[in-house]
């Protein structure tokens, strides 16, 4: 069968969430999930592809309500409930919130995707500011490692941890300096969070994905048009193309793989 036209991002075209034909077949019934960017893009089809599988959700978001009022209608179309937890990640104050809301509402947690992430425009090394480099570290890595914490004490024994990285992690990037290291330290936090919390039963694994068609690339990359072409498939992705990886992570399908990366990208970077 040739490869279905919605899976050919066009720019203007809103990112496919799910395919049509996606089966959910309960893998994830009962689970309870927190998921940091749920509002958009990859955490927005996570969020739904959980929703199928028969997850309640609550998403962490920035700003954009009427994106996450569309998640909370898309997840909930689904059968399961979505709680919307809005605010920034980096504060403490904030992240105490969502975890009173989550213990009041579901009493624990079962699985964390930490995929709240910022990615600002190319640029030379000499032009980035400190305070670009310290936004970045911050809510990609600093504030992760910080929820992750935080929600220790409310995931069950047999918990899952996921954490977007990014083929940048392993290949580098030269106009995503700052970014791309970020995505380096968080492959790190995996492996190393992996063993700390093996005694536990908690598995912490990642994704790793390539170029995906979501706001984030739309706001960052001046060239859509050529906007993953260099990868072998010659496209980028869609968010319905890398949420099954998540849905992989989170179920009892990996239940003996922990500290992993798995690499969504069109074979742009195959190893780690
Ligand atoms: P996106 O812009 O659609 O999603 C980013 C999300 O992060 C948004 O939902 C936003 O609400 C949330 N966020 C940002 N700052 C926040 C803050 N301070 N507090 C709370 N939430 C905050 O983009 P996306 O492409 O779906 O990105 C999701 C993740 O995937 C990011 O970690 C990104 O680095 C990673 N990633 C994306 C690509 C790609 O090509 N799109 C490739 C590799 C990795």
């Amino acid at each position: 069968k040739s490869e279905s036209k919605s899976k050919v991002p066009k720019e203007g075209v809103f990112p496919e969430i799910i395919r049509e034909n996606y089966i959910g077949s309960q893998k994830l019934s009962g689970k309870k999930a927190l998921i940091s960017g749920g509002d958009s893009g990859i955490g927005q089809a996570v969020a739904v592809h959980f929703a199928r599988e028969g997850a309640d959700i609550a998403i962490i978001y920035k700003e954009n309500d009427k994106d996450a009022k569309e998640t909370k209608k898309l997840v909930e179309k689904e059968g399961p409930k979505c709680i919307l937890l809005k605010g920034d990640i980096s504060m403490k104050t904030f992240r105490t919130e969502c975890l009173n809301k989550i213990r009041k509402e579901w009493k624990g947690l079962d699985i964390l995707v930490n995929n709240a992430g910022v990615q600002f425009p190319k640029n030379k090394i000499e032009n980035i500011s400190d305070k670009q480099i310290q936004q970045t570290f911050n809510i990609n890595i600093i504030s992760m490692i910080a929820l992750t914490r935080d929600c220790i004490s409310l995931l069950k024994k047999g918990g899952r941890i996921i954490c977007t990285t990014s083929v940048t992690a392993y290949r580098g990037s030269d106009h995503l300096i700052d970014y791309s290291s970020t995505k380096g330290a968080i492959t790190t936090f995996i492996r190393s969070l992996a063993v700390n919390l093996a005694e536990r039963k908690i598995l912490v694994n990642g994704v790793a994905p390539g170029p995906i068609w979501t706001p984030l690339v739309k706001e960052t990359f001046e060239n859509l048009s050529t906007f993953g072409k260099d990868n072998p498939l010659k496209r980028a992705g869609q968010p319905s193309e890398v949420a099954p990886a998540y849905v992989f992570l989170a179920s009892e399908d990996s239940s003996f793989i922990t500290g992993e990366i798995i690499h969504v990208n069109g074979g742009d970077f195959v190893g780690g």
